[in-house]
Parts: structure tokens; sequence; C-alpha cells
């Protein structure tokens, strides 16, 4: 099993010299440190926070979580279809041990979603990469790997704000692959931490809303703090019952503790939506301003994917720089991102980057393609 480049990335960008556009961490000083706080004294102020609780969850936490999830895909969802899980990563790793036996065909994203790969990778799934374009998944791929006579058991998709590459699915593509989950019989991991990051349109309804063969993740990590480790899952009440059979073996239980503290703040809609609009704001800023810079110090040289949520940015050079040979440039010039290979499938992506523009301010970021542009320039000295 290899490890993850981005967590071994991440042991080095802690040095306090370097600006991080690697990880894809949240900015913790947006993080409501005070609310949670107020949250977690009356939490701590009852006995049921410290002991275990359910394993699907808090009763509390899922009750919040069926109304937020009905209302996203516009149906009623009973708390018998959600599941709270260790952040939504033990999601996707349970459903990996309930949905996948050795050498079942999972559909990825290409570029994919490392921690996506890594589950699929440990269970020995075959993994089968689609592309994607400016509207998400090509569908017409996915529908031509199934003509060839492959039988996807999975279909994994980050539907809004894409990692790495920040690209959304279109809204005729989620009915087009929710249509061939319900024809074919596969399940549609619709991987979504993403979808309230947007910064000017909201996203689209979820595929979820479209089928029964889809098996919605989430998370607060994003939007509340990664900390919490609150992720969940929506889905059918059947599926839910052996992820709970399987989380019981994994973990017992989610601590009652952060689950009590992530229900009240997300159960408090008005100050959630004034608090997420505040994360908004300052995101679409800084994406601005990366976006612009990197536009000002490598637009001649590369094209990058629109940014219109999440976190991330993603560049490709067309002047033939291998961001491999760019990394270890940078970070002698103090700067750090992620090369594309990272994420590839197979291989490829060796002249693209993951910039992640959450975690610093503006004239940091600038400050961070000035640095990356000197690792350019020492790469392709004239
Ligand atoms: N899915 C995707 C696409 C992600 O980018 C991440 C976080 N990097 C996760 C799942 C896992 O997030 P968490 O476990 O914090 O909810």
């Amino acid at each position: 099993m290899p490890s993850s480049a981005i967590r071994d990335l991440l042991k080095i960008t802690a040095r306090p010299e370097i600006i991080s556009l690697a990880g894809g961490l949240p900015d913790p000083e947006l993080a409501p440190r005070e609310r949670m706080a107020q949250a977690a004294a009356t939490a701590l102020a009852g006995v049921e926070s410290v002991q275990y609780t359910e394993t699907p969850g808090w009763g509390g936490l899922r009750t919040v979580l069926a109304e937020r999830e009905s209302a996203k895909c516009g149906r009623p969802i009973s708390v018998d279809e959600i599941v709270v899980t260790h952040g939504s990563q033990q999601a996707l790793s349970l459903l990996a041990q309930v949905l996948l036996d050795p050498g079942a065909v999972v559909v990825v994203e290409d570029p994919a979603y490392i921690g996506a790969l890594q589950v699929f990778r440990a269970v020995d799934a075959k993994i089968v990469a689609v592309p994607m374009d400016g509207d998400g998944m090509d569908i017409d791929a996915l529908e031509s790997v199934i003509a060839s006579g492959t039988r996807p058991t999975v279909v994994h998709s980050v539907p809004n704000f894409h990692n790495p590459g920040s690209r959304s699915l279109s809204v005729e593509r989620r009915v087009r692959l929710a249509e061939l989950a319900d024809r074919h019989g596969f399940w549609v991991i619709e991987d979504d931490p993403y979808g309230e990051i947007w910064f000017d349109e909201p996203s689209a309804a979820p595929v979820a809303s479209y089928s029964d063969h889809v098996i919605r993740l989430s998370s607060a990590s994003k939007i509340l703090a990664p900390a919490l480790r609150t992720g969940w899952l929506h889905g059918p009440q059947h599926v839910c019952r052996a992820v709970e059979l399987v989380k019981q073996g994994a973990d017992l239980c989610g601590s009652a503790l952060t689950q009590q503290i992530a229900a009240e703040l997300l159960a408090d809609t008005n100050w959630l939506d004034g608090h997420i609009a505040i994360i908004r704001d300052a995101y679409r800023g800084r994406a601005k301003v990366l976006c612009a810079a990197v536009d000002r110090a490598f637009g001649e040289v590369s094209t990058r994917t629109e940014v219109s949520g999440g976190m991330f940015s993603w560049v490709d050079f067309r002047d033939g720089t291998d961001t491999r040979a760019l990394l270890p440039l940078a970070l002698e010039e103090g700067v750090a991102f992620v090369p594309g290979s990272a994420f590839a499938v197979t291989d490829g992506y060796e002249n693209s980057m993951r910039l992640c523009f959450t975690s610093s301010s503006g004239p940091v970021l600038e400050q961070a393609v000035d640095r990356l542009a000197r690792a350019h320039a020492r790469l392709h000295p004239q």
C-alpha cells in the first residue's frame, strides 16, 4: 500500500519558512472556535457526551443531518438512512469494505481524489479511470467503459469543486450518471465535502436527488472544522445497516462529544448560513488573488481550471515543465504545491500541479506565486 504523497509532503510543509499551497487544509482561523467552545460546554454539562454513543451516530445529530439531506435532495430522508462517520474519509473506507469484493470494478475520476484511491486499493478493487473535462466526469467515456463489458460495482465521483481538478459535474451529467446507475445497478458514491463552498452560484442538486443507487457523503470538515471528525453518509437503509455492522468492528462508535458539538452548530441554521457565508467570502477573495497571480506569472505557459468554489486551483503547464522536478526547487524557494502526478490513477499529469488557496492571505498567496515563478525560472534557464 503506497503512502499518500500529500500526507508525506505535509511533513515537509510544516516548516515555518515554507508557504504551503500543498495540503487541502481549511483555514483554522475561520473555524468557529468560540461557538464550538460554547457547544462543548453545553454538551459536557450532560453525561451523555462522555459516554459511548450509538454506532450509526448520536441520535440528535442524525436527526439534524436527516433534515439537511432532505432539504438538499428534495425528498424526505429518515434517520435510518444516515450514518455518522469519523470524517467522510471513514465513510469511504467502510463503504469499500461493505460493497467491494477483491477484484470488483470501481470507476474513479482521473485525476482522482487520493484518499479514495487509497481506500479502493486497500481492498484490492480493480480501479478504472474515467477522464474529466470542464463539466466533470466524462459520462460518454463512462458509457463506453460499460459498453465494452466492464461492470462497475461502484462509481466514485466528487461532483462539486473537485479535489484536485476544481471542476463540477454539470446538471445534465448528474442526471445521466443517475440513470446509468439505475440501469446497470452500480452504486454511485457521491463524495461531496465541498458543495457548500460555492462562490457565486449555489451547487447543483446532488446526484442523490435523481436516484436511489447513490450513497452521498458529506462532512463538517470544510464548513466547521476537520478536528470534529464528523462526516456522514446518506444512503438506503440496508446499506446503512451494513455500514453500521462494519463500523462496530472498526471503532464501536464515533465521539459523542464532537457529534453533539456538530449537532448544535448544524442545527442553528441562521448562524450556520452566516458562518458559511464568511468562509465563502474569504475563499472567493483568496481564489481570485491566487488565480490572478498565476495568470500574471504563468499565463503564457500554462492553463488553469476556472475556480468557482472549493479549495483548489489546477494548473497545466504547456512549456514542458515537469512539476515533479519543479517541486524541490520550489521548496528551496520556500513554497510547496502538489505535483499533478500524485493524483494520477496510473500515470500522467507530469505537467500539472494542484494549488490550495485556503490557508494563506492574499499577500502571502502573491508571495507564494512569486516564489513559484523563481523556481520555474531556475528550471528553465534562458
Ligand atoms: N472526500 C474528498 C473529495 C476530500 O477532498 C476529502 C478531504 N480532503 C475527504 C473526502 C475527507 O474529508 P473528511 O474525512 O475530513 O470529511
